[in-house]
């Protein structure tokens, strides 16, 4: 359990986010810890040829509008809450 670094919740299970992506050189650069939702999130948005030119630093991942639409979101879900919502609006976020 931590504090993720992009939604700022806290008490959340974090995953390791490689702000350079592995395939791009960024095995031994800096990382971020991440909750589950974000971490897809920005896989899910971006290829890794994306993250590197233009999403390689926290700021910029907090600054792209889709990524910080998705946080506003996130944070105002109840933790327990959080997978049975995920499932319903998954639809929704691939159409866009
Ligand atoms: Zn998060
Ligand atoms: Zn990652």
């Amino acid at each position: 359990m931590g504090v993720c670094e992009l939604c700022g919740r806290s008490e959340v299970e974090t995953t390791v986010h490689h702000l350079l992506p592995k395939e791009m050189g960024g095995t031994f650069g800096a990382t971020a810890d991440l909750c589950i939702p974000c971490h897809k999130q920005i896989h899910a948005l971006y290829t890794n040829e994306e993250i590197a030119v233009r999403l390689s630093t926290l700021r910029q991942l907090r600054e792209d509008e889709q990524l910080s639409r998705f946080v506003k979101w996130l944070r105002k879900q109840p933790p327990t809450k959080l997978m049975k919502i995920r499932k319903s609006n998954e639809r929704k976020w691939k159409g866009r």
